[in-house]
């Protein structure tokens, strides 16, 4: 089994940067792929500041925060995974340019190097097919902030062989994070058992219930959660809300998952939540 010193991360969105500084901070190379160099530069910008925030609360020195940015080498070209041990791929939430991209990095990456997905929903055997490493093809699915948030889901293929997921199990351990192992189905357990909350929220928003505050109040309070499903709808993207729900909705072919219609009117406006900078919450 190929030992990792080095990892692609293809992705410097809200995931793709955070798993990139926690594979940096681990102490492995990381090189950070996205298709253009604004995206790569606003990634590895994120980094530098999360990193300057725990240098400013004491939890970093500055000499440490030079070691983990100077790990960390940004791109926009694919050729530059070749000598990668482990991609880890967090694109956009769509199987068609997920699959896509394996297919070129099938081609490209060394033969042992082992391929993983941080999809939320998409079925992780599926995406293997379009490989011809189905025994080195896991999901490593990282929760949102990466930096702050201590599970990675371990999601085993079909065909995905033992040593692959005990590698995985070990990497996700150096990161400082609990990996728990499941099984591939839609949405596996995170998000089969979050997204129908939130969109359930949604509903309720929609149809008069409560206000986003007083709904995310009720189970701030009342259930111990530590944010409102609709702040936490936000945090994560309304797009990706939507296209997880639609994951669920095709995937059991079960009307329960069904997309709430103003959720989807919401990314039809663009309101995606923090990132656009309006979803149920307005943000500076
Ligand atoms: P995002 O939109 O913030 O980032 C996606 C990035 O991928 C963008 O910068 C985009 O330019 C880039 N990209 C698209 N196609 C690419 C390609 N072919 N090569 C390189 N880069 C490409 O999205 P995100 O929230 O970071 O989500 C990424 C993945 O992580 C999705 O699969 C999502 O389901 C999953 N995920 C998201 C969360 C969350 O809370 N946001 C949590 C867990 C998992």
């Amino acid at each position: 089994m190929v030992v990792v010193k080095k990892i692609g991360v293809i992705g410097a969105g809200q995931m793709g940067h955070g798993i990139a500084l926690v594979s940096a901070q681990a102490g492995f190379e990381v090189v950070l792929r996205d298709i253009k160099d604004e995206f790569v530069e606003k990634g590895i910008s994120r980094i530098d500041k999360f990193l300057s925030k725990s240098i400013e609360k004491g939890k970093l020195s500055v000499d440490d925060k030079e070691k983990i940015m100077s790990r960390i080498k940004g791109t926009t070209k694919l050729s530059d995974l070749k000598d990668v041990d482990l991609v880890i791929e967090a694109v956009f939430e769509n199987v068609d340019v997920k699959k896509e991209l394996f297919r070129e990095l099938d081609k490209i990456c060394k033969k042992d190097c082992v391929f993983a997905s941080n999809t939320s929903t998409i079925p992780i055997t599926d995406l293997a097919s379009a490989t011809n490493r189905g025994e080195r093809f896991i999901g490593m699915h990282f929760m949102n902030p990466v930096p702050l948030m201590k599970l990675v889901e371990v999601i085993r293929g079909l065909r995905t062989d033992d040593k692959t997921a005990k590698l995985i199990h070990s990497l996700a351990e150096k990161m400082g994070k609990v990996p728990v192992e499941v099984n591939d189905s839609p949405g596996f357990v995170s998000n089969r058992l979050l997204m129908p909350m939130i969109n359930e929220a949604i509903y309720c928003y929609m149809e008069g219930v409560g206000s986003p505050e007083n709904i995310d109040n009720v189970m701030k309070l009342g259930m111990n959660h530590p944010m409102g499903p609709l702040e936490l709808a936000d945090l994560i993207g309304l797009d990706v809300v939507l296209n997880i729900m639609t994951v669920l909705y095709e995937g059991f072919n079960d009307s329960k998952y069904r997309p709430c219609p103003l959720l989807k009117k919401m990314v039809q406006a663009g309101y995606l939540g923090r990132k656009t900078g309006k979803g149920f919450y307005t943000y500076e």
